[in-house]
């Protein structure tokens, strides 16, 4: 019999990390601010911006501080319409409407990326945008960026997935205003929870750090900070989504893994997409051509199946051990627009539903080798051909 990898467990943490928590928790040095430089948070802020190519990091408890405090810091009004994708985590929208900001939910093609058709009609009502590269497929950004600047609409990346990725050879996550990752376990960098924000724009992560809580003159350990943060001063709220020491040592050794993490998640991604798009049932979208991707999860349509067939194709793969969840069919789903009952008024998007209805998620973590990726290849297809074999018998 096959032999079906582990899909869930993550990487271990690189033990160059235990040195440096042993440090820690022997002089209880936990908190970014108490020391007063070179705070492991401060050096991580510094090392991923240079990994990033950006000028300026903020480091931050998760990507949903990161977008909130991202919005906060573009001094929107109240009530101000963010465009976002209607294929999204509910994480985005919930940002916006922690910001005292509405969401306005674009449709997203069967190609997982962005309609640029009615993003190009939603934006003139617009102040702000957040692209969410989700699950790291990125739309056709020279085109939304075209957009934005002729009207002078500050863009947000949600990046949370797309650590590594690059258009045209520059990162994702520095193409707009401010870009936001995660560190949360099912990222390529993993420290349970936390999150990072890079920005060129002095003014923006001034404002910022100091509503992340970096109170009284906290902001002097911010790099080159002083003067903007200065102007700022008690000037804003304080909301403390800052990051633990502990976090940043958890983080700090992952960074120079990042390359061999993306390598490898993309041989594994790019080797089962194949496999799949050799048959009629699947069809994985291909990137657009400026995209490279970093990809640890595969992402797949089913063609020509029912919902019933859709349902079951899930259930036979999960039941072999890999699990797979259909975005639209898998109950309560958070990145389903239509769970995103909080809202005062979520639109239908029809091709979104459409795409969702179909599309599934699967975990390719980037530690697995080719002949386990064959493996799950072999799962998912032999799935395919029982739910459509002609005169299956349903429940044997
Ligand atoms: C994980 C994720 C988030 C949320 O990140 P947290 O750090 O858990 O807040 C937001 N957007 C996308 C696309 C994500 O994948």
């Amino acid at each position: 019999m096959t032999h079906i990898p582990d899909m869930h467990d993550a990487e271990p943490i690189p033990p160059e990390a235990r040195a440096e928590i042993d440090r820690l928790l022997r002089s209880g040095d936990l908190f970014r601010y108490h020391a007063p430089s070179d705070a492991p948070v401060s050096l991580l802020e510094r090392e991923f911006a240079d990994l990033l190519g950006a000028r300026y990091a903020l480091a931050v408890s998760s990507c949903s501080a990161a977008l909130f405090l991202a919005l906060r810091a573009l001094d929107l009004p109240r009530d101000a319409r963010v465009l976002i994708p209607g294929f999204t985590f509910a994480a985005v929208p919930s940002a916006v409407v922690h910001a005292n900001c509405r969401p306005v939910l674009c449709e997203v093609g069967a190609d997982y990326r962005i309609d640029l058709s009615d993003f190009a009609a939603k934006l003139p009502g617009a102040q702000a945008v957040i692209i969410s590269h989700m699950r790291g497929h990125t739309s056709d950004m020279d085109t939304i960026l075209e957009l934005c600047d002729a009207r002078g609409i500050p863009m947000i990346e949600d990046a949370a997935h797309s650590l590594g990725t690059t258009w045209n050879g520059r990162n994702i996550g520095t193409l707009g205003a401010i870009g936001c990752f995660s560190f949360q376990s099912y990222k390529m960098i993993n420290s349970g929870e936390g999150g990072i924000l890079v920005t060129d724009d002095a003014d923006l992560v001034a404002r910022a750090s100091i509503m992340s809580g970096a109170y009284e003159h906290n902001w002097t350990s911010h790099m080159g900070l002083a003067k903007a943060c200065a102007r700022w001063q008690n000037q804003l709220p304080l909301y403390n989504m800052r990051l633990s020491n502990l976090s940043a040592a958890v983080i700090r050794p992952q960074l120079s893994q990042v390359a061999r993490r993306v390598a490898d998640g993309r041989r594994n991604h790019d080797h089962v997409a194949a496999r799949l798009n050799a048959s009629p049932w699947f069809d994985v979208p291909a990137s657009l051509p400026p995209e490279r991707r970093a990809p640890d999860s595969i992402q797949f349509t089913l063609c020509g199946m029912s919902d019933e067939q859709a349902r079951l194709f899930a259930q036979t793969t999960s039941e072999t051990g890999i699990k797979v969840q259909i975005f639209g069919l898998s109950r309560d789903n958070a990145r389903a627009f239509w769970n995103w009952q909080f809202l005062d008024d979520c639109p239908d998007l029809p091709r979104t539903r459409a795409m969702l209805m179909r599309a599934c998620d699967t975990r390719l973590p980037a530690r697995l080798n080719p002949a386990d990726c064959d493996a799950v290849a072999d799962v998912l297809l032999a799935a395919a051909a029982r739910v459509t074999a002609p005169h299956r018998a349903y429940g044997t």
